[in-house]
C-alpha cells in the first residue's frame, strides 16, 4: 500500500511500504479520511516528535474508515464497520491511570500513519479507543474525533458557565474548536487570532469579536480586553500567548494553557496578580477515553462538524507539497487527504 513516511526535518515521502499481518487484537482500517493538524506540521518542522521517536516513521493521526481485516481472535469488530481511533489508548494499570488522569498515562503508545492506504490499529486502542461512526455521519466529521477529545478536555478542565466571557487565543483548528464548544456552553466568546479567513470563521461558529493579531511576538490587548474574561483559553502554543494570557484574565479568572510551546521555554507569572487576584491556571494535555467518546456525540449532535474546520483537500501524492506549503505560512485550517489518489 501507499504511505506518507517521515524521514526526518522538511522530509516527507509517499512511498510502497508493506502491509503487515495482524497480530492478537488488532484491526486493520481503510482510511476514508484523513486530516492534517497543527501537531503534525510541528513534528515535520522539528524532524522527531518526543513519542514517536526518530524517523522514518508513518505519519499522520486524525483519521476514520472502515475495518476492512481483524485478527482472529477480534469479536467486537468485523469487516465493513465504520470506526474512528483515537491516536493513543492508556495503559489502565499505571498510577496516573489509576487516579483516572489516563491521559497522563505512562505507557501511553502513540498510533501514527493516517495518511496511508490503511492503518493497523493496535490491540490496546481497540480496546479501548476504537468507536463506531453512525451510518449518518461524514467521513471527514468523524476523523475530527481527536483533536475535539483533546479540547473537549481542555474545556472541561476549565469549566465554563453559561454567560462566562470566554476568550480564545488562536484562530487554528484547536482554537476554532474552542470557540463551538464555549459557545456550545453557553459563553459570550472574542477570539484573537491571525488570518481574516479563519476570523470569519471563528464569528461563523459564534464569536462575538474576532481581532486580528499584528504583533509578530505579543498580543496586542484590544480595548477594553485587559482583566475582563471569566476563561481565557489558550490555544496558540507560543510563550507570548501564555504570558499575555494573564493580563486578559479577570480577577479569580481561569486559565488553561491549552497550546505546547517548544521544550526549554519558560513564561513568566506576576506573584502578586497570581495570588491577591487569586487566578487559577490550568494545562491540559491530550485526551481520554471519556472524552474520545464525548467529541464524537457532539460531531453526532453537529456542535462540531468538518465543514466548518476543513478548508483543502489533497492527494496523498501531493502531501509532500502541502506540507511543504503548510511550512512556509500556508494558513488552510485542516485539509483533508485523498489516500486514495
Ligand atoms: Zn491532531
Ligand atoms: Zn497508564
Amino acid at each position: 500500500m501507499r504511505a506518507a513516511i517521515l524521514h526526518g526535518k522538511d522530509d516527507l515521502r509517499v512511498e510502497e511500504v508493506p502491509n503487515p499481518p495482524l497480530q492478537p487484537g488488532e484491526v486493520r482500517v481503510s482510511i476514508r479520511a484523513a486530516l492534517t493538524c497543527g501537531t503534525d506540521l510541528k513534528v515535520y518542522r522539528r524532524g522527531y516528535h518526543a513519542r514517536m521517536g526518530v524517523p522514518p516513521f508513518p505519519f499522520g493521526h486524525e483519521w476514520s474508515g472502515v475495518v476492512a481485516e481483524v485478527a482472529p481472535d477480534i469479536e467486537a469488530w468485523a469487516p465493513g464497520d465504520r470506526v474512528v481511533g483515537a491516536n493513543s489508548a492508556p495503559c489502565g494499570h499505571c498510577a496516573p491511570c489509576k487516579r483516572r488522569q489516563e491521559s497522563l498515562c505512562d505507557n501511553l503508545l502513540f498510533l501514527h500513519g493516517a495518511y496511508a492506504q490503511s492503518i493497523v490499529v493496535p490491540a490496546e486502542i481497540v480496546r479501548k479507543n476504537l468507536l463506531r461512526v453512525p451510518d449518518t455521519m461524514g467521513w471527514p466529521d468523524a476523523a475530527l474525533t481527536e483533536p475535539l477529545a483533546c479540547v473537549v478536555h481542555g474545556i472541561d478542565d476549565v469549566g465554563i458557565e453559561p454567560g462566562d466571557r470566554v476568550l480564545v487565543l488562536g484562530a487554528g483548528p484547536i482554537g476554532l474548536m474552542a470557540v463551538a464548544l464555549a459557545r456550545h456552553a453557553g459563553a459570550r466568546v472574542s477570539v484573537i487570532g491571525r488570518g481574516q479567513g479563519r476570523l470569519a470563521m471563528a464569528r461563523r461558529l459564534g464569536a462575538l469579536d474576532a481581532f486580528e493579531n499584528t504583533a509578530p511576538a505579543d498580543i496586542v490587548a484590544p480595548p477594553g480586553t485587559e482583566g475582563a474574561f471569566d476563561v481565557v483559553f489558550e490555544a496558540m502554543g507560543r510563550t507570548f500567548a501564555w504570558e499575555a494570557a494573564l493580563r486578559f484574565v479577570r480577577k479569580g479568572g481561569r486559565i488553561n494553557w491549552f497550546g505546547g510551546c517548544p521544550s526549554g521555554t519558560s513564561v513568566a507569572v506576576d506573584t502578586v496578580r497570581m495570588h491577591y487576584d487569586a487566578l487559577t491556571l490550568k494545562a491540559t494535555f491530550h485526551h481520554t477515553p471519556r472524552t474520545i467518546r464525548r467529541a464524537l456525540s457532539l460531531i453526532a449532535e453537529r456542535v462540531v462538524t468538518a465543514d466548518a474546520f476543513v478548508d483543502g483537500r489533497c492527494t496523498l501524492s501531493n502531501l509532500p507539497a502541502l506540507f511543504r506549503d503548510m511550512a512556509s505560512g500556508n494558513r488552510a485550517v485542516k485539509t483533508l487527504v485523498d489516500v486514495g489518489a
